[in-house]
This record gives C-alpha cells, sequence and structure tokens, in this order.
C-alpha cells in the first residue's frame, strides 16, 4: 500500500484515498450529510478575579468599513493586510461582563440589543445560557452612553427594561452630555435619530440612575477610571479582588490591530479625537508597564489579554482560552 503523502492529504478527493488506505470500507448510512446548523455555540466565557467571577457575555458583533478610522485609507488597509485581517470589513465584538461579587450580581454595558446593527442582540440569550436572569443583575454599568453599550438596557420598543430590578450607573459628565435637551438640535442631521432614541432609553432608567465622578470607587473592588474622548464621560471599570485585577476598558481602544499599531489613529465614533489618542496612549503605556490584565468591549471574543510595548507601538496579547474556571 501506497503511504498516504502530504499531497494525498491536500488532494481533491482525499477522504476516499484515506478511506481506501484505511481499509476501504464503503459508506453507510452513518455517514448521512448532517443539516448546516449556522451559528457559535459559544457566547460567554467565566475567569476568577480574586473572590469574583466573571463572565464575558457576548451581545454579537457590528461591522464598520475601515473609513471608520480618521487615518490616510491606504495606511488603515495596509495595516489590517499586515496582520491577515479583513481590509474591507472591521469587526466590532460587543462583550459584555457580569461581575458576580459574592453579594452582588454586575452588569458592565447592555449591549446594542439588536437595534443598532442586526447582528448583535444577544445578549439576553447568552446571559441565561450562562446561568443567570436578567430578573437578577442588580446593577448595570455603563462605560459611556453610545449605542452599542445602553440601546440593550431596554425593549426593542423601547417600553420596557430588561433588567427589572437593576439599578444603574454611570458618570455625570456622560449622562449631562447626552441628556442636554438641545442635544439632537446641534448633531448633524444623519445623528439625530440615534441621540433622541439613545435620550429615550436614558429616559427609561432615569429614576434608578446614579450619576458618579469619574474615578469615583462603585462597589469594594470596583472602582472607575476616568478615561474621556471617546465620549466625554466616557469610563473603564478596575475590578480588584485580592492580589488579582483586571481592567475594564470600555471604549478607549476599538481593534486589536489599528488601536494598537496606531494609538494616535481615532475612529469616527471618537467624540473628541485629541482627547481620545491622548487617553489611549496613556492607557496602553500604563497598561503595557503594569502588565494588567485588559477585558475590552470590541475586540476578539473573549477580549481578555494585556498590552506589550515595542517603542511607542503596542501590541495586543490574547489570554489563552482555559477550559477550567
Ligand atoms: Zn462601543
Amino acid at each position: 500500500m501506497r503511504p498516504i503523502d502530504r499531497r494525498m492529504m491536500l488532494g481533491a478527493g482525499s477522504a476516499a484515498v484515506i478511506a481506501a488506505a484505511a481499509g476501504g470500507f464503503t459508506s453507510t448510512a452513518a455517514q448521512a450529510r448532517a443539516p448546516v446548523v449556522g451559528k457559535q455555540a459559544v457566547g460567554f466565557y467565566r475567569l476568577k478575579i480574586g473572590d469574583f467571577e466573571i463572565t464575558v457575555i457576548s451581545d454579537g458583533s457590528l461591522a464598520f468599513e475601515p473609513s471608520l478610522w480618521n487615518a490616510p485609507q491606504k495606511d488603515v488597509v495596509d495595516t489590517l493586510a499586515a496582520e491577515g485581517r479583513d481590509t474591507r470589513s472591521v469587526p466590532f465584538q460587543l462583550n459584555t461582563l457580569v461581575v458576580n461579587t459574592g453579594e452582588r450580581l454586575v452588569l458592565i454595558d447592555t449591549g446594542a440589543g439588536g437595534k443598532f446593527q442586526q447582528s448583535s442582540g444577544t445578549l439576553v440569550t447568552n446571559l441565561m445560557a450562562a446561568g443567570y436572569r436578567p430578573e437578577q443583575i442588580d446593577t448595570v454599568i455603563f462605560t459611556h452612553l453610545h449605542p452599542d453599550h445602553l440601546w440593550g438596557a431596554t425593549s426593542a420598543n423601547g417600553s420596557a427594561l430588561v433588567f427589572p430590578n437593576a439599578d444603574y450607573v454611570c458618570s455625570e459628565a456622560e449622562v449631562a452630555f447626552w441628556s442636554d435637551a438641545a442635544l439632537p438640535g446641534h448633531v448633524p442631521a444623519a445623528m439625530r435619530q440615534m441621540v433622541e432614541a439613545t435620550q429615550l432609553a436614558l429616559k427609561a432608567i432615569a429614576s434608578r440612575l446614579k450619576r458618579i465622578k469619574s474615578g469615583a470607587e462603585i462597589f469594594s473592588g470596583i472602582a472607575s477610571v476616568d478615561t474621556p474622548g471617546h465620549t466625554p464621560g466616557h469610563i473603564s471599570v478596575a475590578i480588584t479582588s485580592g492580589s488579582d485585577a483586571l481592567m475594564v476598558s470600555g471604549d478607549v481602544v476599538a481593534n486589536a490591530t489599528l488601536s494598537f499599531r496606531h494609538p494616535g489613529w481615532g475612529i469616527g465614533f471618537d467624540m473628541d479625537q485629541g482627547q481620545a489618542a491622548k487617553t489611549r496612549s496613556a492607557f496602553l503605556d500604563r497598561c503595557a508597564s503594569d502588565r494588567t490584565l485588559i477585558a475590552s468591549y470590541h475586540l476578539p471574543f473573549p477580549a481578555l489579554g494585556r498590552v506589550l510595548r515595542n517603542g511607542t507601538v503596542y501590541r495586543w496579547a490574547p489570554a489563552e482560552w482555559r477550559w477550567t474556571v
């Protein structure tokens, strides 16, 4: 019998060749065609930070063209291509986070609720698959109030709260900016509907909304970190328990390649481009120096990893996937 070489393995009809080499068994009913499933099975991922059990829960993803980046298009495309990325459509994962402190269940950001792009809106399904019910969420912390972080807080038509027993926490600067009644009149026409929908969602949670100063502690072991620029009151969230720590970046970084290779490049959603770039560089510098474990909202699921520095350029180093918590 001829040994199976690499050319045979890669060649057309290689399955038949291997079957023949293995003893020549023939097709049976056990090899019947299976239906196409068409979806991923994994929508949550757990880790421990000290005594806290953390679960990354996916709300799906969004996608934007590379022109979302405020940088020469050729440079953006070349940078993506150099790392083997899709150069036409850039995915933005939506990685919300549940923190079980033992005393309360805290959700950080609520996804887009399927209202921003239809590829979002899987948070509740994945939350329940992870063993939680929406009524169990005690507190929702918003890193900021963009649609892909806030709109999942209300039902499809906006009339009901998805997390009916939760209190809500957001920085006072962020709430003040988005609550301004004059805001819809100050933004470009294309953004007006988005701003109005955001104001409606804010109204729905208003009676339970607690405004904090950026940088304030929220609960023991959960503190906000002032990281403005992407939005005026954007915060990151520092989680510490025992000797473990996790930094929840929010939207300080948006992409595992572009935000790290070119921290100076902003995206169209960065409301203050200069401040966002400054915040991003300082954040990357500090996290690289401290070797901080990061949970990032838009990076590839489960978006846990560290920042490595090489001169003024950084690299995202994803954490190893662990099957045990
Ligand atoms: Zn976002």
